[in-house]
């Protein structure tokens, strides 16, 4: 064994347990308590140029950061590794991660996150990445509390839209055809497929007579009457604080307003109330595009704003509305909704406690990235995954405590997933933080019910 750098050591015999013990004993031990070794491997399967040996949640983490990276990974069978991870494990004051890498020759331990500058020969062009993810997974490790935010993931109407679809499989069932996804979730919509769910983008992709459900988002009235002439079922899972906003827009435009849409052109909640009075809608995201409106000051005008925006972004908007247009009418408080004034609530008490805050959900999720940009308003960097195999350990390098939040599309699993994989990394405590009580239930279309 000789050693190469104060946190790295190179391991030239690293079939034999005793060599690894002996590495750790002469490393100097990394911040949070943290070992991880690189051991060569031959007879990888086909695509596989490494595999992660560790605690299942810290592989996971592992394994996604050597993908991001470029360095394939998956199962591998070699009992050597599980050797070395348990003379590791007994030498160690921390997690232990071991990752095995084509080729043959020396192993390296690190125990420090400086990353190589010189990789031993044999070990592959992947080494160099392996080392440098494994450097900063060790210094990654340590003590955490995790602080989760209350309320946090499903709202009633993702709620409601996912149980439109299990009961309408269950009802009529598979396959039941879905517009779009049903919720801006990248699980929520994989688990639904496996039930028998068929995700389409428009209603012609869908056979003539089939079962059909109308994504949580809402449709324009035209996508609604071309389902209705093309499908044997049509099920409509339209939040029912969507349906309002619709009805709101309806209102205005029969008391002949023109509306302004206070809202994200491109989402298709945003598409589906335009839709609802197309001719008499402008949409806008900032107070730059109110300067822009082409109403002159005597234009009767009414606004609404998408369920999912961002409050303090939204009154910004509003006022500048208000101050171009004195006579601006609207609904009695604004449109967004209970769960996202809820969970951005939330996300913002953690950011004030927290040195990082973790949003799980899809990046297509409008809710979900509000939280993210919510929180980093407030001062807190924060970061979005999809689940726990998106975790960076480089942001959690020096950072002890860690709040976690899920937009309202993020099933509580993923969360948990999350906290699993921090734990990982060290001793973890959790404390949640609540800001609201929430109950609201919708009830189900008759057609399910
Ligand atoms: S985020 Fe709000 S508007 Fe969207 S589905 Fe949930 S409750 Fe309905």
């Amino acid at each position: 064994m000789a050693l190469a750098r104060p946190g790295m050591a190179v391991v030239a015999s690293p079939d034999t347990p005793e060599a690894w013990e002996e590495a750790v004993a002469s490393l100097a031990p990394s911040p949070g308590g943290g070992l991880g070794a690189l051991v060569p491997v031959g007879g990888l399967p086909d695509g596989v140029t490494a595999g992660v040996v560790a605690e299942e949640a810290g592989a996971r983490l592992l394994a996604g950061c050597l993908e991001r990276r470029g360095v394939p990974t998956g199962a591998l069978g070699d009992a050597r590794l599980w050797a070395v991870q348990a003379a590791l494990q007994r030498a160690a004051n921390g997690p232990v991660a071991v990752v095995g890498l084509a080729g043959s020759g020396p192993g390296v331990l690190c125990s420090t996150p400086a990353p190589p500058t010189a990789v031993p020969e044999g070990l592959g062009s992947s080494a160099a990445l392996a080392l440098a993810v494994l450097g900063e997974w060790v210094a990654a490790s340590g003590a955490r509390e995790v602080l989760l935010a209350a309320p946090r993931s499903f709202c009633a109407g993702v709620e409601r839209a996912i149980e439109i679809v299990e009961r309408a499989l269950e009802r009529f069932g598979p396959p039941v055809y879905v517009r779009r996804q049903i919720v801006h979730n990248q699980h929520v919509v994989a688990e639904l497929e496996a039930k028998g769910a068929v995700f389409v983008e428009e209603v012609e992709e869908v056979p003539p007579g089939a079962t059909v459900v109308l994504a949580a988002h809402g449709v324009a009235p035209a996508v609604r009457e071309q389902a209705e002439a093309r499908a044997g079922v049509v099920v409509d899972a339209t939040c029912p604080l969507v349906a309002k906003v619709h009805r709101e827009a309806r209102r205005f435009a029969a008391e002949g307003r023109q509306v302004v849409l206070v809202g994200h052109a491109d989402h298709e909640e945003v598409q589906g109330t335009v839709g609802e009075i197309e001719g008499r809608v402008q949409v806008v995201a900032s107070p730059e595009e109110v300067a822009e409106l082409p109403f002159g000051p005597e234009e009767p005008l009414a606004y609404l704003t998408q369920t999912t925006l961002a409050l303090d972004e939204t009154a910004e908007v509003l006022a500048a509305l208000r101050a171009r247009f004195p006579g601006i009418v609207g609904p009695s408080a604004d449109d967004i909704c209970y769960a996202s004034q809820n969970r951005q609530d939330a996300v913002r008490a953690l950011a004030r406690r927290a040195d990082l805050v973790v949003v799980v959900g899809s990046e297509n999720s409008s809710n979900t990235a509000r939280l993210v940009e919510v929180a980093q308003r407030s001062g807190c960097p924060a970061e979005l995954v999809e689940d726990d195999g998106d975790l960076d350990p480089r942001w959690l390098a020096g950072r002890r405590r860690v709040g976690v939040t899920a937009g309202a599309s993020a099933p509580e699993r993923l969360v948990q997933a999350v906290v699993g994989a921090l734990g990982s990394l060290g001793p973890l405590t959790v404390r949640e933080v609540r800001t609201a009580e929430e109950h609201v239930r919708f009830t189900l279309p008759r057609k399910v019910r």
